[in-house]
């Protein structure tokens, strides 16, 4: 069935100042990396506003909305920026979750990867935050289970940092699991051990500083598989950032593209035993431009091999 990838342009239309991290040569990085792979290459549609209020409400939308700006860029807080097209931008990544989620569910791709941006992790019902306006993963994740019908979906976020948004936006969710790994203690200051969701439905695995890809691979051997695999997930949903790089200049773990690589394997192989392999990537962070692009390429061609 093969691995879709899910992208548009218009993601390139989300300006930030010069030398922020979340800057538009980060998707063209990941693009170029991606060239010549075996994908089935899908439009991102804008989102109808439907989907965006499965998890935020129209005020939201509508405060976003009356923000945006004519022309330039305007702050909404101290890293998180608005520029004219990027409302259309971030349409673009909540639709190309959301048809990523429809094309695993139809049988047009087993795996899916979305190269979009912003991203979305940070984005708590309302407040922007993060570089982050919508909670793409978490509207998949409803998608999923309220327009699809789902049971249980399982959202893995190993960006390096917190899944704060995710986790708030899914924390009365019964019917979702939410797993996030990341360095601890760093920016958002949240994801402690027992931060564990209305429903027991949070699994939050804490990093040291420093550590590399063995202290990842033993907690989550230890933790999350047995999660997911006793959820028995009917999709998985990936919150992939790769910050977690050694080379990253934003954070403090020292995973290698190898290390990517065997976690989208071992998540492939937990989805292929509950959720006849449905996998849906969707990008987050990763900062250096070098790492991004090489950790990104591995990771998707997990998701093609295990879309054989
Ligand atoms: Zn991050």
């Amino acid at each position: 069935m093969g691995c879709a990838l899910i992208t548009h342009a218009d993601c390139l239309d989300h300006l930030t100042p010069d030398g922020h991290p979340e800057q538009v040569a980060r998707l063209d990085h990941v693009l170029h990396a991606l060239q010549g792979l075996d994908l089935l290459r899908l439009a991102a549609p804008r989102c109808e506003d439907r989907d965006i209020l499965r998890v935020h409400p129209q005020a939201y939308l509508d405060r976003l909305i009356a923000a945006l700006p004519g022309e330039g860029l305007i702050p909404l807080d101290e890293d998180t920026w608005f520029s004219p097209r990027s409302l259309e931008a971030a349409r673009r990544a909540v639709g190309g979750a959301v048809r990523a989620v429809d094309a695993v569910l139809a049988g047009e791709a087993k795996t899916a990867f979305c190269a979009t941006r912003p991203p979305g992790h940070h984005a708590e019902a309302e407040t922007p935050m993060g570089f982050c306006l919508f909670g793409n993963a978490a509207i998949a994740a409803k998608h999923a289970l309220d327009h699809h019908g789902l049971e249980r979906v399982a959202v893995v976020d190993f960006d390096v940092h917190h899944g704060n948004g995710t986790q708030a936006l899914l924390w009365d969710e019964p019917r979702a699991l939410v797993i996030t790994s990341q360095q601890y203690p760093l920016w958002p200051g949240t994801g402690a051990a027992d931060e564990t969701g209305g429903h027991h439905n949070v699994l939050n695995l804490p990093l040291p500083p420093g550590s590399g890809g063995a202290e990842m691979r033993a907690a989550y051997a230890a933790q999350a598989f047995p999660r997911l695999d006793a959820f028995r997930p009917d999709l998985v949903i990936l919150s992939a950032g790769f910050d977690a790089h050694a080379d990253d200049p934003l954070a403090e773990l020292n995973w290698r593209e190898e290390d990517f690589a065997w976690l989208t394997r071992e998540l492939c192989r937990i989805a292929q035993g509950s959720a006849q392999g449905r996998v849906v990537s969707v990008l987050e962070g990763g900062y250096d431009l070098r790492a991004l692009a090489d950790s990104a390429r591995v990771h998707v061609q997990e998701l093609i091999e295990a879309g054989r």
